[in-house]
């Protein structure tokens, strides 16, 4: 699903966010990315989404070099993947039930579709009475849930979380996470981004650790290797 090969990325000349690193990360693996502040976690989340080409190395995602997919191709790619940014990205003059849907308008799926959809991913994140408000009527917690309900209303290959359990209480994270398993049990492959050493002991999966840079640990690193 996803593959990096010997990636540098650098935005500074001679500073490096990440240096030499590779993994594989097969269909429906559950992986932890992780590393202290700084690390390069952002940036290899940004290379895997396309939102930077790295400066050397190889990236492939979902069978497809991102570094040189035509930017045409961009879009279909990215919908693809559900995404969870740091901070959210929601629009602020469209309600819960826009920013949810929002793709899925762009496919030219009919308003009773897009209702039933977010009905049922607004009920997972616990926001279904909250559809028709703005992202600024929400506390920070429910915002992220808005993240998330948006991230996999298209029923993603692959989600991508950047810290999606940053502002929310232990509880609400555990949710956030078994809804993640359960996503990840229908077939979606899972990369989560997160300082959070409770939960990843708690889950008990891959973790990928980031340290300056540098691909520290991987703990599945049997399945990673030059061959496949
Ligand atoms: P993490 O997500 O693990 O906290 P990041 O990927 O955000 O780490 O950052 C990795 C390194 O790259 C840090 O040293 C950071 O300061 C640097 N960095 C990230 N984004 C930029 C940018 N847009 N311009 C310059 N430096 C950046
Ligand atoms: P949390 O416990 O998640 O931090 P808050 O205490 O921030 O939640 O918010 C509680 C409720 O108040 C939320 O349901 C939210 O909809 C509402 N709320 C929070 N901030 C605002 C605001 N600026 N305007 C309107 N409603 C708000």
């Amino acid at each position: 699903m996803i593959r990096f090969y010997h990636v540098y990325q650098s935005y500074q000349k001679d500073v490096f966010a990440l240096s030499d690193i590779s993994f594989t990360i097969n269909p429906g693996e559950f992986i932890f990315l992780t590393g202290p502040s700084g690390a390069g976690k952002t940036t290899l989340l940004k290379l895997i989404i396309r939102e930077e080409i790295p400066k050397k190395g190889q990236i492939l995602v979902h069978g497809q070099n991102v570094s040189s997919i035509p930017v045409n191709k961009i879009p279909r790619l990215r919908r693809s993947i559900g995404v969870v940014f740091q901070d959210f990205k929601l629009i602020r003059n469209k309600t819960v039930f826009e920013n949810v849907t929002f793709v899925l308008k762009t496919l030219g799926i009919d308003l009773k579709e897009r209702r039933r959809r977010a009905h049922n991913v607004l009920k997972m994140v616990g926001l279904q009475h909250k559809t028709h408000f703005y992202p600024l009527e929400l506390s920070g917690g429910e915002q992220q849930r808005v993240a998330v309900a948006r991230a996999i209303v298209n029923d993603p290959v692959l989600l991508v979380a950047d810290e999606p359990t940053g502002n929310l209480d232990p509880d609400r994270a555990a949710d956030i996470m078994n809804l993640f398993e359960k996503i990840n049990r229908k077939g979606t492959t899972v990369l989560v981004a997160t300082h959070d050493r409770d939960m990843i002991q708690r889950m008990r999966k891959r973790v990928i650790s980031l340290n300056a840079g540098r691909l520290d640990h991987d703990s599945g690193s049997q399945v990673h290797g030059e061959e496949n």
